[in-house]
């Protein structure tokens, strides 16, 4: 039977993490979990229940509320690709606003909400096959992931492909209002205190701002090939 491995990707918002994580799960035929949609829906349930007012949180308040949160993913058979759900409400397109963008980074510096989190996705990976993108997956969800990919892009080409991909979802944006997002993410992320973004040491650095996307695909499947031949799987 073919060895499974844990990929771990992480990497600045809007590096197309995301995509190229799903690719990569299609090709190899392995579970793929989107953390970022976690953290995501945690900020809706936030937002959704009153504990973020003009843009504060009430951390309070909010964590005490923390254990009647139920995430999961649910697959749907006509896109082809899981959803997730909050409480059994399908909040996969709603976690997407610019309004969960603001508060999102907040929430997911609480301790309480990081713990409970990975804590899930710890157990999404106990039989591998698995590709998981996010933040922290490589040096604290699975610090001993087969492969470690991190990846990278110029501010302004990411903010463009979040613009792009906003608008053509139907949604009102300005690009500079993508940008300020983008780079207050990266901030807040690479500064908390509990699991900030960083390169894990063995991490693969993927800088794409001139990678087409089948050319970063490409490159990673030639990793990942690389990875199951060796002596380490
Ligand atoms: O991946 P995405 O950009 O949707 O993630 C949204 C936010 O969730 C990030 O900016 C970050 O604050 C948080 N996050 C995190 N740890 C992860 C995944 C996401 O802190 N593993």
């Amino acid at each position: 039977m073919d060895k499974k491995i844990i990929i771990a990707v992480d990497g600045f918002s809007s590096t197309g993490k995301s995509t190229l994580a799903k690719e990569i799960a299609k090709a190899l035929n392995y579970i793929y979990v989107d953390t970022g949609a976690m953290y995501r829906a945690v900020t809706l349930y936030a937002i959704n229940n009153g504990f973020v007012l003009n843009g504060v949180l009430n951390e309070d308040d909010f964590l005490k509320k923390l254990p009647s949160i139920n995430l999961k993913f649910q697959y749907n058979t006509n896109l082809f690709r899981s959803e997730i759900y909050l409480n059994d409400v399908n909040v996969d397109e709603d976690i997407r606003s610019m309004e969960v963008s603001g508060a999102v980074s907040k929430v997911a510096a609480l301790p309480p909400v990081r713990e409970k989190l990975v804590e899930q996705q710890r157990s999404m990976g106990l039989d591998k096959g698995i590709v998981m993108d996010g933040r922290d997956i490589g040096t604290v969800v699975f610090p001993d992931a087969e492969l470690k990919l991190f990846m990278t892009a110029a501010p302004s080409e990411r903010a463009t492909r979040r613009y792009n991909e906003l608008k053509a979802s139907g949604k009102a944006v300005q690009y500079e209002e993508v940008l300020k997002n983008i780079e207050e993410r990266d901030y807040i992320d690479s500064n908390r205190q509990d699991s900030p973004l960083r390169k894990a040491e063995d991490a693969i650095e993927i800088d794409n701002t001139n990678l087409t996307r089948e050319q970063q695909f490409n490159k990673v499947m030639d990793i990942v090939a690389g990875v199951l031949k060796s002596e380490k799987v």
